[in-house]
């Protein structure tokens, strides 16, 4: 089933829908959706999902009608933000695609000492655009109920802060096996996560964390957390939290 995501003020009391722009484009000229076919469309910030019929189609849009809504239940039934150090581009836009479909609900890159990638103003505006898109893109085809967000480039201090209220907050250290930390202890962490808890989790870049960068997450309550032996990616690591969270919290 195709599915769009609308803001609400698009949304009409008579259940119509007007398609136009990207979403016209979206779904009549790239899916090829005729008269009488169907389409899920979820409006920002609800889990509630609208299927629609396609009535008329225009040049350029096409009036659909509101045939059943219904609760998805789609999500995790936590709200999980990702910190990921700034790797090079491309590995960033592999994290967003596999957060969004393991259930993240925002991503933010995290510019670290040891990030190569350094990001002016304009760049990072044009490149959180396209990093949104993604997002999106990866929203429909994992028929996620929420599009998760995914922010600016935040500094460690920054980022840490924006997660400060979080009940679990985890740094993937590195380094941390060799301080003591064991899987034993993320294993503990992973399962006394609960339904309803905001969960939070840093990953480093290529180069990793510098101790100053863990010191600053350690006084926002971050816990220094193993992965096991191995040294994964950057790529891989939140993706593999995000699994274990998956695995402890999906119904
Ligand atoms: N440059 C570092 C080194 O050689 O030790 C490796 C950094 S690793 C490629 C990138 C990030 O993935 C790390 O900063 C950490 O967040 C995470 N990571 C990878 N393996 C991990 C592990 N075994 N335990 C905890 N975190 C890990």
């Amino acid at each position: 089933m195709a599915q769009i995501f609308c803001d609400p003020g698009e949304k009409r009391e008579d259940g119509t829908l007007l398609l136009s722009g990207e979403n016209f484009h979206h779904i009549i000229q790239v899916l090829r959706l005729r008269r009488g076919e169907e389409f899920s469309v979820y409006f920002a910030g609800s889990t509630t999902e609208h299927r629609y019929g396609i009535e008329r189609i225009g040049s350029e849009d096409a009036e659909c009608r509101l045939r059943f809504s219904k609760e998805a239940d789609v999500e995790l039934p936590c709200y999980i933000t990702v910190l990921q150090g700034l790797p090079k581009a491309d590995k960033l836009e592999t994290v967003i695609q596999k957060s969004v479909e393991l259930g993240a609900s925002r991503i933010v890159p995290v510019v670290c000492s040891r990030s190569i990638v350094r990001l002016d103003e304009r760049k990072a505006d044009s490149r959180t655009k396209r990093w949104s898109k993604i997002a999106e893109s990866a929203a429909e085809q994992s028929r996620r109920a929420i599009l998760p967000e995914v922010c600016l480039p935040h500094s460690v201090e920054e980022a840490t802060e924006l997660c400060r209220g979080a009940e679990v907050k985890l740094i993937a250290y590195e380094l941390a096996g060799e301080q003591g930390a064991s899987m034993d202890g993320t294993r503990q962490l992973i399962r006394g996560i609960r339904p309803g808890t905001e969960v939070c989790i840093f990953v480093g870049p290529e180069g990793g964390f510098t101790e100053d960068e863990v010191a600053v997450a350690k006084s926002a309550g971050f816990l220094p957390v193993t992965l096991g032996r191995r040294i994964l990616r950057t790529e891989t690591a939140a993706m593999t939290v995000l699994s274990w969270l998956v695995l402890e919290l999906e119904r």
